[in-house]
């Protein structure tokens, strides 16, 4: 173990505590956040905020942005423009943070878990298509579940740090049993599947700009769709419904005040600059990583699936069981280099402990045995 923490200090050239992810702000942050100061347009109103919407729409290949004050909001917004209401039921996986959850519980729906494949670490269309098949309905074109008699309206995969799950097949599922396909890409931004970037798979695609994503607004998120009417209602619900007009206040529904400041967008404007050379530090790094740990008995570096491209936001091992997890954990944080357990299931939390699952074999072997290390882009 001496030998993995010698290396990590090597390779981030520091005898100093090494955190897990650290922001890099080596663009230009400061002139943009400067002239967004001086403009005084720093809330609500402001040129960054379209600015970066239509750069970002651009880049990963959506025909709109929708940018939000956090990544949560974003989810629950994408949730909403998926049509799912107060105890409808929303396919996802155990292994994701918390924030995909609580998305779907702000509407009154509840989520139902189904098990990840242990290469993608991502939701696995096999276990999706095996718990339709077993425990749901086509009704009138709905998904009914019959052990709970509600419908099942959409299915949020994740793409668990950066490395993309198997969207096209989740979408041919979906497709086939009525359901809406949202994807929290929240940790994939610069990330491809087939060469079609994540997020823009599904109906709607949430992302997050949280201080420790590959870029960051300090808090940020954005919606994406290509479809003009949810977008065009995505602007209203994170405006406060908001019906425009030069003076007048009027609002036609209950809105939400998820609308990112344009402060936010001046340091996200130029973050979204640097993400192709964050993603080649990332890759670069993932290369020694991988070389290294192929010589260490026990502990597998995980790579990119098949058929993707990962922009390796967080680096990830996997050891052989938990006991031998647990040392790693403890004498790495003893010696300064900061790792991290993958989360605890959330179907183990006591909010959603009550919660409909499949057998979740795979999450728990993820749960108990993957590890995050530093993944910092190196300076
Ligand atoms: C970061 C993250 C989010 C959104 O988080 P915010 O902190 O609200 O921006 C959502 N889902 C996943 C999987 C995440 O990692």
């Amino acid at each position: 173990m001496e030998k993995i923490v010698d290396f990590i200090q090597e390779t981030f050239k520091t005898k100093e505590f090494i955190p897990l992810h650290e922001p890099r702000f080596i663009g230009n942050e400061k002139k943009y956040l400067n002239d967004c100061i001086d403009s005084t347009f720093v809330s609500s109103v402001g040129k960054y905020v379209d600015q970066f919407e239509k750069e970002f729409a651009s880049k990963i290949g959506s025909k709109y942005a929708i940018a939000t004050v956090n990544g949560t909001a974003a989810l629950h917004i994408s949730l909403i423009l998926a049509d799912v209401k107060k105890d409808d039921e929303v396919i996802t996986q155990p292994l994701t943070f918390i924030a995909t959850c609580n998305a779907i519980s702000y509407i009154g729906a509840k989520p139902v878990f189904v098990d990840v494949d242990l290469d993608t670490i991502g939701l696995s269309p096999k276990s999706l298509e095996s718990f339709l098949k077993t425990n749901c309905e086509l009704i009138n074109n709905q998904c009914i579940n019959k052990t709970t008699n509600k419908v099942i309206k959409a299915c949020v995969p994740m793409h668990t740090f950066g490395h993309s799950c198997r969207i096209t097949e989740i979408k041919d599922i979906c497709d086939k049993w009525n359901i809406t396909l949202v994807e929290d890409a929240a940790e994939s931004l610069g990330s491809y599947y087939k060469d079609k970037h994540t997020g823009t798979f599904g109906k709607v695609g949430a992302f997050s700009f949280n201080g420790n994503k590959i870029i960051t607004s300090g808090g940020g998120g954005v919606i994406v769709t290509d479809d003009e009417k949810l977008a065009k209602r995505a602007k209203h619900l994170t405006t406060t419904a908001k019906i425009p007009h030069p003076f007048e206040y009027v609002h036609d529904e209950i809105g939400y005040n998820y609308r990112m400041p344009n402060l936010n967008a001046a340091l996200l404007v130029a973050q979204l600059e640097q993400l192709d050379k964050f993603c080649k530090c990332k890759k670069e790094l993932a290369l020694k990583y991988d070389e290294f740990f192929n010589d260490i008995e026990g502990i597998n570096f995980i790579n990119q699936p098949e058929n993707s491209s990962s922009n390796y936001w967080l680096q990830a091992i996997i050891f052989k069981d938990l006991k031998a997890r647990d040392e790693f954990l403890k004498f790495t944080n003893k010696n300064g280099v900061m790792t991290r357990p993958i989360w605890k299931l959330m179907n183990e939390l006591v909010m959603f402990k009550d919660c409909q699952s499949s057998d979740l074999t795979n999450s728990k072997i993820c749960e108990e045995r993957i590890v995050n290390i530093p993944s910092s882009v190196i300076l």
